[in-house]
């Protein structure tokens, strides 16, 4: 994909009608998929821009015949424009894994794909919701976090290439909304699970149920009494559209997540329990930087947006563990 602002999309947007066409980036990801799923039910016109470093172009096949969906290969460092009404920004890899192995390119991914996507939506003079992060709030001082706690974070770590990016993509946001006046929407996700994520990459809830289903030790790092709030991947995609169709006054960072916080021994005990695994259970080092507690607090959401995330670990667990139990038998 070259790497100028000309347009690279042939979809045409409707004015008259409360049809859009929408711009999701990173669509062909975990969370992404999901979204661009929600946006087509809805009758949308999806434009789906995803350069599958990350992300699995078969979490949106069912899409590709439809005249309403493309897909465009490209990497959103690179400028790009295409014609839509609103923008999700959601392109940026999210397990420290993938971001590890590049660091420079998720931090350029972060910074750049706001700036390109922010330009286009200044451009186009259309909405534009950022995808953020808990990370954010590194390792927090306070519990739970509100969107008014700035956070503690090591700038120079192994996580710092996203916490700061995803802190700096906020800034870029802010400055955009004060100085440009672009309609700048910002989510803090915290962790979310659900089907499609990818199962090698190192996140808690994928290798506890592939471990747990292969009977492996389920490796907690550390003392496994570091918290964290899992909120499915349904909820979120929820809160997100509805922060996007949001029309009241101009809200800073909203957080999104499930309130219900677990330690990670406990989320260990509920997927034994809900695979019948023989596995046992192993402690291995801890990550630098792993924040200790991590819990939303969603009052700004469930008030402006009447959002609150409605389902429960458990019933979430069972489908991802149905998902993961699906690819697992695919590679044998
Ligand atoms: N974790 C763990 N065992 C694993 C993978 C992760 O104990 O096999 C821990 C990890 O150290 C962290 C928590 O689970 O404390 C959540 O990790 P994840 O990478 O899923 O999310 P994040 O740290 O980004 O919140």
């Amino acid at each position: 994909m070259n790497s100028d602002s000309s347009k690279i999309s042939n979809i045409q947007t409707n004015k008259e009608t409360s049809i859009k066409t929408i711009l999701v980036t990173g669509g062909a990801g975990f969370i992404g998929s999901h979204l661009v799923d929600r946006l087509m039910i809805e009758g949308h016109k999806v434009i789906c821009i995803d350069d599958l470093q990350t992300g699995d172009i078969s979490n949106t096949l069912s899409h590709h015949n439809s005249v309403n969906y493309e897909f465009i290969d490209h990497d959103v460092i690179d400028t790009y424009d295409v014609e839509v009404d609103a923008i999700y920004n959601l392109a940026c890899p999210a397990s420290l894994s993938f971001i590890r192995a590049d660091p420079v390119h998720s931090f350029k991914t972060s910074i750049l794909g706001a700036l390109n996507a922010l330009d286009l939506a200044k451009r186009r003079n259309i909405p534009i919701l950022q995808a953020s992060s808990s990370e954010i709030y590194g390792d927090p001082e306070r519990h739970p976090q509100k969107e008014n706690y700035w956070g503690n974070v090591n700038p120079v770590g192994e996580r710092s290439c996203y916490d700061e990016g995803k802190r700096g993509a906020e800034t870029l946001c802010a400055d955009y909304f004060t100085q440009y006046g672009v309609d700048t929407k910002i989510v803090r996700i915290f962790n979310t699970y659900g089907p499609r994520m990818r199962i090698l990459d190192g996140r808690v809830v994928t290798n506890f149920i592939v471990q747990a289903l292969k009977n492996e030790d389920i490796t907690i790092r550390s003392d496994g009494l570091q918290t964290r709030s899992f909120c499915y991947v349904d909820d979120l995609v929820d809160g997100m559209i509805r922060l996007m169709n949001y029309s009241g006054p101009h809200l800073g960072p909203v957080n999104l997540g499930n309130t219900s916080e677990y330690t990670i021994l406990e989320l260990a005990h509920i997927i034994l329990k809900l695979t019948g695994s023989k596995s046992k259970i192993t402690y291995i080092a801890a990550t630098s930087d792993d924040p200790l507690r991590r819990q939303p607090d969603t009052t700004l959401a469930a008030q402006s947006l009447g959002w609150s995330a409605k389902i429960s670990l458990e019933e979430g667990l069972i489908s991802t563990i149905n998902f993961i139990e699906k690819a697992l038998s695919k590679e044998n």
